[in-house]
C-alpha cells in the first residue's frame, strides 16, 4: 500500500518529528529546534487539553508547539542576516493557521512581503510590525488565499504607519482564451494585478474619503527608485506589473535578465512561471548578500522551480498539498468524491512526495539542495505533518526540511539557519511607528481653525448634519 492512500496516522511523537524531518541530523541549529524548552509546551498542551481536542492529533501540532521560542522584538537582526517570518500558511484561513505570507526581513534594514491572504494581517501586528512594513506586496497570483488582506491593508495604510504608496508587484494579464467543444470562446480576460488594484481604488472609495480627514501623504516623502513621481499620496498604488512568462532570459536589448522585479539596495528579486490553475501565476527569488531564497507560490511540480533553485538557494519555500483521501476525509467529503479532489489537486498544486522529489533532484550533483526546504499552504497538524514528512522523506532523505505554521520564524546566515516559533500574545495591538518624514500634506476634509486662524483637520466634515446625534451632556450627567 503507498502511504497516500493511507488515512493519515494518529499521532506524532517527538521521536518521529526528529526522525521524520531530519533535524536532528547535521551540526544545524535546527537540529537543536526540537529539543529545547519548547517541548515542555507540548507536554503542557497535552496536559491541559486532557479531551478530544488536544488528544486528538488532527487538532494540535506537537511539532511547531516543540521549537524553541522566538520573542518578536527583542533580537536586532545582524547587518548580514535574513529573517523569514510565516504568517500565513494555509490555502484554508482557520484560527490556527489563516492564508498565504511569507514576510522576509533583511540586516540592512529592507523588508518584503510575498502574498498577503485572508486573515494575515493580525499575525503582522502580533509580532510587532504595522502597515508601514507591509508597503511592498510581491503577489504570486491573484487567488484570495494569496491577496485577500489588501482591502485592509490598503484602506488603513494612513491609519496604521504607512504614509506613503502601497507598491504591488504581481502578474500580468494572462493573455489565455479558452474555446469550447461548440467554438464558443472565454477571453482574453482583464486579469492582471493592475486590472486588481484598479478595482481595489475603485471600490474604496466610500473607505479613503471617510479617513481623509487625516493626512493622507507627505510633501519630503522621498520618492524611491521603484515609486512613481507625483505618486506620493497613501491611497495612490503603484503596481508593477511581472511578465508571467519570463523565466530569467538575457533581454538582447537591454542585456539584462528579462525576470527582475525589483533591484534596489543590494536587494535582486526575481520571478518565473508557475504552474497553477490557469496561465498567469509566478514564483519569486529573492538574493541579498549572498543569501537567497524562493517562495514558489503555488504550483504543480515543474523543472522552473528545479531551474532556479538548482544553483543553490538557501531557504526553498514551496507548496505542497496532502493526498486527495486526506483531503476528502478532513472535508467531509464523500469518498466518492475523491477522483473529482484528486483532478483538482493535479490542475494546480504538488503532492508531497513530488516536493521531496524535487529536493532530491536538487541533491544530485551537478546542483546543490537548499540548506533549508520549508513546506507550506498546508494545513499542519500532528497527522498530516508526519504524513508529509513521511512522503517527503522517500525521495529525500537527509536534508533539512520543516513544515511551517503561522509564526514560524527563520533566521538565515552564512553559517547557520535557526527555525523557532513566534511567541506572540493573542491581543497585540498595532504599535505606532515614528516616521522621518515632517511635512503632512493639508486633510482633504478640512476647516480654518477658529483660534490659530490655520487650516485644520475636520473628522466631522462628511456626517449628515441632520442626523439624530444624542447631546452628550445627556449620557455625560453620570
Ligand atoms: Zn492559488
Amino acid at each position: 500500500m503507498k502511504s497516500s492512500d493511507k488515512k493519515p496516522s494518529k499521532g506524532i511523537t517527538r521521536r518521529d518529528a526528529l526522525k521524520l524531518s531530519g533535524l536532528a541530523l547535521g551540526g544545524l541549529a535546527i537540529g537543536n529546534a526540537m529539543v529545547g524548552p519548547g517541548a515542555d509546551i507540548a507536554q503542557a498542551d497535552d496536559a491541559s487539553g486532557g479531551g478530544t481536542i488536544f488528544n486528538d492529533p488532527a487538532n494540535r501540532n506537537t511539532y511547531f508547539a516543540m521549537m524553541r521560542p522566538y520573542r518578536p522584538g527583542s533580537e536586532p537582526l545582524g547587518p548580514y542576516e535574513m529573517r523569514i517570518s510565516f504568517l500565513g500558511t494555509s490555502c484554508i484561513p482557520r484560527i490556527s493557521q489563516t492564508a498565504v505570507s511569507v514576510f522576509v526581513e533583511l540586516g540592512n534594514g529592507d523588508s518584503f512581503v510575498f502574498d498577503a491572504g485572508t486573515g494575515v494581517v493580525p499575525k503582522y501586528f502580533a509580532m510587532g510590525h504595522t502597515l508601514d512594513k507591509m508597503d511592498k506586496i510581491f503577489i504570486a497570483h491573484l487567488h484570495a488565499d494569496h491577496m485577500g488582506d489588501l482591502p485592509f491593508i490598503y484602506g488603513f495604510g494612513p491609519s496604521y504607519g504607512r504614509l506613503w504608496p502601497l507598491y504591488i508587484w504581481g502578474p500580468n494579464r494572462s493573455g489565455f482564451t479558452f474555446t469550447a467543444p461548440d467554438n464558443t470562446t472565454r477571453g482574453p480576460f482583464n486579469d492582471g494585478t493592475a486590472d486588481l488594484t484598479d478595482a481595489l481604488t475603485k471600490m474604496s472609495v466610500w473607505h479613503n474619503e471617510s479617513q481623509s480627514f487625516l493626512a493622507t501623504g507627505y510633501s519630503d516623502y522621498p520618492v524611491p527608485g521603484w515609486g512613481v513621481p507625483g505618486k506620493t499620496d497613501s491611497y495612490d498604488i503603484v503596481t508593477h506589473e511581472l511578465d508571467w512568462t519570463k523565466k530569467g532570459d538575457i533581454d538582447p536589448a537591454t542585456g539584462l535578465a528579462d525576470n527582475i522585479a525589483y533591484n534596489y539596495n543590494g536587494v535582486k528579486i526575481t520571478h518565473f512561471p508557475a504552474v497553477h490553475t490557469r496561465e498567469g501565476a509566478i514564483s519569486y527569488k529573492l538574493e541579498w548578500n549572498g543569501l537567497s531564497m524562493i517562495y514558489s507560490g503555488d504550483t504543480k511540480p515543474s523543472q522552473y522551480i528545479i531551474d532556479q533553485a538548482k544553483s543553490g538557494v538557501d531557504v526553498l519555500i514551496h507548496e505542497i498539498v496532502m493526498p486527495a483521501a486526506d483531503w476528502n476525509e478532513k472535508m467531509g467529503l464523500p469518498p466518492e468524491d475523491v477522483a473529482w479532489t484528486q483532478a483538482v489537486q493535479d490542475s494546480s498544486h504538488t503532492p508531497q512526495k513530488a516536493f521531496g522529489y524535487i529536493l532530491n533532484q536538487l541533491g544530485v550533483k551537478p546542483n546543490i539542495a537548499p540548506r533549508l526546504a520549508v513546506g507550506t499552504h498546508f494545513q499542519a497538524e500532528d497527522d498530516t505533518i508526519k504524513s508529509a514528512l513521511h512522503d517527503i522523506r522517500l525521495w529525500y532523505p537527509r536534508g533539512n526540511v520543516v513544515i511551517a505554521s503561522d509564526l514560524m520564524v527563520i533566521n538565515v546566515s552564512k553559517n547557520n539557519i535557526d527555525v523557532r516559533r513566534a511567541v506572540v500574545s493573542d491581543y497585540a495591538w498595532p504599535q505606532h511607528t515614528d516616521t522621518t518624514l515632517t511635512s503632512p500634506n493639508r486633510p482633504k476634509y478640512w476647516k480654518v481653525d477658529e483660534t490659530t486662524g490655520k487650516p485644520t483637520s475636520d473628522p466631522t466634515a462628511q456626517l449628515d448634519p441632520d442626523a439624530p446625534v444624542i447631546d452628550p451632556d445627556l449620557y455625560n450627567a453620570r
